[in-house]
């Protein structure tokens, strides 16, 4: 039988077996309302209230600081529009970057509409957004700064402390979008100053269609989703208690132990960049070598079509990704890509890979060999790969030995 290999955990994770345990009894035995007053109403309350606290103290915070939604892109959009909406007597600037996910650019792009002015940050080559830019931008009308604490495509952890500092200095509301640093990065949104803070369930191993949003108490938002009196009548909808109870559980289990897993995410994701950037020419790595996502590499292949590896790779049975699943079915150009300075021709030649801690060496040996093979034999289709390949590289993309 084929052998079916998973590299696109930046996409989406399986959900773990003890998450689903934690579930089902909710799916079934324990079925009232959580809003409702009854024992039924009370049993399924408590898994909420459950949930709530396992996240308020992974994160740092306390558990009335934290709202459910549907998942990261409504509680992006909520804190976009609603931290605008309720503060806009203060000013109408938003600060945010180029590398953010379409959750919250395209919630800037629809205030920008409505007369706010959002200045979007620009990124290094390797990433970071600068503080000396920010900076630059903060002026007496701004009232919110959003920048993600680590980017879902290249992997990129930013300096989130030396962010959050810069706007409590300047009096600006700080949110950050964790759904991808959540397990990867140690957060504590009290001691590093951070106001607001999103995660999404299925980035860790938890149910999809489910996220949380961290409101430090204090910070004014109007309503996005109107309705009943839930999350304490700012967001409206029953409470999705199986989901829920998954997210809790799965937000303690990934945030236990962090350092370990990280340790053993990175030896991996270093083994396969190694022996990619060493046995394939024109090759090179998107974003910081270090300051990344342990489970993240994220590499341009010069002379090559990303799409087309990845269609390659899928038909025998292991799963990468170009772009973020968001918008890799677009014929668009990354926008994070682009947002680093990569050339076109190497934009169109990434490919990112995302580990999981049930990847094996084994494994990754064998999709660096059907990588070697699948970049030689585009290569050798394309007339003008076969010009160039051998010469050594060039300044743009280079082999690293
Ligand atoms: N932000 C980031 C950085 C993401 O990677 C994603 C998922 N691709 C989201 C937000 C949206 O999360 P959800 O799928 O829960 O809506």
């Amino acid at each position: 039988m084929e052998q079916k290999i998973y590299l696109d955990n930046a996409a989406t994770t399986p959900l773990s077996r003890e998450v689903l345990a934690e579930m089902m009894p909710y799916f079934d035995t324990v079925y009232g309302n959580p809003s409702s007053i009854h024992s039924f109403g009370r049993d399924a309350r408590a898994g909420v209230e459950q949930a709530r606290e396992r996240i308020a103290k992974a994160i740092g915070c306390r558990p009335s600081e934290i709202y459910f939604t549907s998942g990261a892109t409504e509680a992006n959009n909520w804190v976009i529009e609603g931290i605008a909406s309720a503060n806009k007597h203060k000013g109408n600037h938003i600060i945010t970057s180029r590398l953010e996910h379409p959750s919250i650019l395209e919630a800037c792009k629809k205030l920008e509409k409505q007369g706010f002015r959002v200045t979007y940050l620009n990124a290094d080559k390797n990433g970071f957004v600068r503080i000396d830019e920010l900076l630059h931008y903060v002026c007496p009308d701004t009232i919110l700064i959003s920048v993600m604490a680590a980017n879902n495509e290249i992997g990129t952890i930013q300096n989130l402390q030396a962010i959050a500092q810069t706007a409590k200095e300047k009096g600006v509301i700080f949110h950050t979008d964790a759904v991808q640093a959540i397990g990867a990065v140690n957060i504590n949104v009290a001691e590093m100053g951070i106001d607001s803070l999103t995660l999404s369930g299925h980035k860790l191993n938890g149910p999809k269609g489910v996220g949380a949003l961290y409101l430090r108490h204090g910070i004014a938002i109007s309503k996005l989703i109107v309705g009943g009196e839930q999350e304490n009548g700012l967001r409206g909808g029953t409470l999705n208690t199986p989901a829920i109870v998954g997210l809790g559980r799965a937000v303690e289990l990934i945030t236990r132990d962090i350092i370990i897993n990280s340790k053993k995410l990175r030896m991996l994701r270093d083994y396969f960049i190694n022996q990619v950037l060493t046995k394939i020419e024109l090759t090179q790595l998107n974003g910081h070598a270090i300051q990344r996502l342990p489970n993240n590499a994220n590499i341009a292949f010069g002379q090559v079509e990303g799409e087309a590896i990845m269609l390659m790779l899928d038909m025998q049975g292991i799963a990468v990704s170009t772009g973020s699943a968001c918008s890799s079915n677009k014929l668009e150009q990354s926008h994070v890509l682009s947002a680093i300075g990569l050339p076109n021709d190497l934009i169109n030649g990434s490919v990112r890979f995302s580990f999981s801690l049930s990847n094996t060496r084994q494994e990754v040996d064998y999709v660096v060999e059907k990588l070697i093979a699948v970049v030689k034999k585009l290569r050798d289709m394309s007339p003008i790969a076969k010009s160039q390949v051998g010469k050594g590289g060039n300044d743009e993309c280079t082999t690293r030995k």
